[in-house]
């Protein structure tokens, strides 16, 4: 059987080709029948293009049907997928381009000049095509993909041949492409629709961005490989959301998306009323806001933890207690191994190295054969670079990347140790610990707090911190610096950005 992972998604397409796949905020909807054409148009495009299975295909472009439609062309032709963030700049798009020499690149119209001076540079022998998309849909790439057949023959794939690379974000060094086949995607897809029971009426709420595995793969692919439609929304928009959560039945986000639809009073019950899933990752949801959540709605968020290198790993369970402040179990197909101190299996309660293997795990970094080496472990688990630990019932928690870890004095402090205390401090938000240079500790202990907007936020103070929480630790691990600011940098994906606070208070803090 083809293994290509557009005939396995189409194997779930509905069988009346009119059937809705995206509601584009207008309110038209493209069809599963439009998005096949569609596809077939541009599939036949990219070979005639003269881009040969595993040829490259990068996009640089905003999210849009005609941006999806691109991806799924891309799987049918047989070329290697290359989703990148529209917020990258001219150095980050050289050294892709140059690592990766697509044969085609598909770029917004505002950033054409450069896309083309990039291309000529990328020293790609055949040449590399530069095509314009907008962020309404339309250019040079449509232009060019009209002409061709509405039909085209899905180019057989086997297991192992790649479907795309996903840049991961390397906030040190050089960034890394992470190398995905047909048959990783395939197997997360087909376990996350089966583990999280997608059911035949299904409407999904995508507000995601698409150039991450959260947006592109875990929730497009779950949505067509049961034939669902989607409510393709080019952002997140609490108030759009509101609108359209009585018309949806799951929503995938990242945190903040479920910490600002609670920030709208009108936000409960009824909003809710024919939601079936809520689901978060690709950053850690706090405990509070799962609380807050179940207690205005009465829905108990599904937290899942996964990343680039491979989707989901770890799932809350669909039926049984979704416990909050934890990412679940394995997934069936991928084993997790929890390394403690002295290499041995972590014991319960105590805080290692998590480590993978299953299908769904990348093959490995594009160019990079010593440094995938060193990333997998001889007897072939991927080393995540998170930290986490197994409850007495199995239950994985998430204490954060092992580059934040914090070493003071020889002693390893866990971030979200203290992160969990400070935040639950009256008039605290939320906050980032981090490990700044230290003359004598090697690291401080630095907690950055974003105070509540209330009398009580007001009345925080950076000693007062300290003093709450110095009694419930110990001294080590009690923050010697506190700084007080309006809110954490985050990325596209909600996440801290821990490097930006370690450089905006390093060398040495501001006292
Ligand atoms: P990315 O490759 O951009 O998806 O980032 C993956 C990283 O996000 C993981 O290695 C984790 O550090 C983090 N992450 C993803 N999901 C969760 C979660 N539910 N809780 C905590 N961290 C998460």
């Amino acid at each position: 059987m083809n293994q290509n992972l557009y005939t396995v998604l189409a194997s779930g397409f509905p069988r009346d080709p009119a059937a809705p796949c995206l509601i584009l905020p207008d309110g038209r909807a493209w069809t599963y029948g439009d998005i096949e054409r569609a596809s077939a148009r541009m599939a036949g495009m990219i070979v005639a293009l003269g881009l040969k299975p595993g040829d490259r295909v990068a996009a640089q472009v905003e999210k849009t049907p005609e941006a999806l439609v691109l991806y799924l062309a891309s799987l049918r032709a047989g070329t290697v997928f290359l989703p990148l963030n529209p917020a990258y700049q001219r150095h980050e798009l050289e050294h892709f381009l140059k690592d990766a020499t697509p044969g085609l690149f598909v770029c917004r119209p505002q950033v054409r000049a450069l896309a083309d001076e990039l291309a000529a540079q990328a020293g790609v022998a055949s040449g590399c095509t530069v095509l314009e998309l907008d962020d309404a849909g339309r250019g040079s790439l449509i232009e060019a993909a009209t002409p061709h057949a509405d039909e085209f023959a899905t180019v057989a794939r086997e297991k192992d041949d790649l479907a795309a690379i996903l840049y991961t974000s390397g906030t040190t060094g050089r960034s890394k492409g992470a190398m995905l086949s047909h048959g990783n995607l395939a197997h997360n897809a087909r376990t996350l629709h089966e583990y999280w029971h997608f059911q035949p009426n299904d409407v999904l709420l995508h507000m995601l961005p698409t150039f991450h595995v959260h947006g592109l793969f875990v929730a497009c692919h779950t949505a067509l490989l049961n034939g669902s439609a989607m409510f393709f929304e080019p952002k997140f928009d609490a108030a759009r959301a509101m609108a359209l959560l009585p018309a949806s039945t799951v929503m995938m986000g990242v945190p903040t998306y479920y910490v600002r639809l609670l920030l709208d009073p009108g936000f409960g019950r009824d909003t809710c009323r024919r939601m079936r899933l809520f689901i978060s990752g690709s950053a850690p949801l706090l405990k509070e806001t799962f609380d807050e959540f179940k207690a205005r709605t009465g829905h108990t968020i599904l937290e899942r933890y996964g990343m680039t290198e491979g989707g989901m790993f770890t799932s809350n369970p669909y039926e049984g207690e979704r416990r909050g402040g934890t990412v679940g179990f394995p997934l069936p197909g991928t084993t997790i191994r929890i390394v403690g101190a002295g290499g041995t299996a972590a014991k319960t309660g105590e805080i290692g190295a998590i480590q993978v293997k299953g299908d769904n795990v990348f093959l490995g970094y594009w160019g990079m054969p010593e440094k995938t080496k060193e990333e997998f472990t001889a007897d072939g688990f991927f080393k995540t670079g998170d930290m986490g630990s197994w409850d007495a019932e199995f239950y994985i928690t998430i204490s954060g990347r092992s580059k934040d870890l914090v070493i003071t004095g020889g002693l390893n402090v866990y971030p979200k140790e203290i992160e969990e205390l400070i935040d639950a401090l009256p008039g605290v938000a939320e906050s980032a610990v981090v490990g700044l240079p230290h003359p004598d500790f090697g690291e401080a202990v630095t907690a950055v707090v974003v105070r509540q907007k209330n009398a009580e936020g007001r009345a925080l103070t950076e000693a007062g911190i300290i003093a709450a929480v110095k009694d419930r630790l110990a001294n080590f691990k009690v923050p010697k610096w506190v700084y007080l600011v309006d809110e954490l940098p985050r990325n596209a994906m909600g996440k801290v950005q821990k490097n930006l606070l370690r450089q905006e208070y390093s060398p040495m803090p501001k006292r």
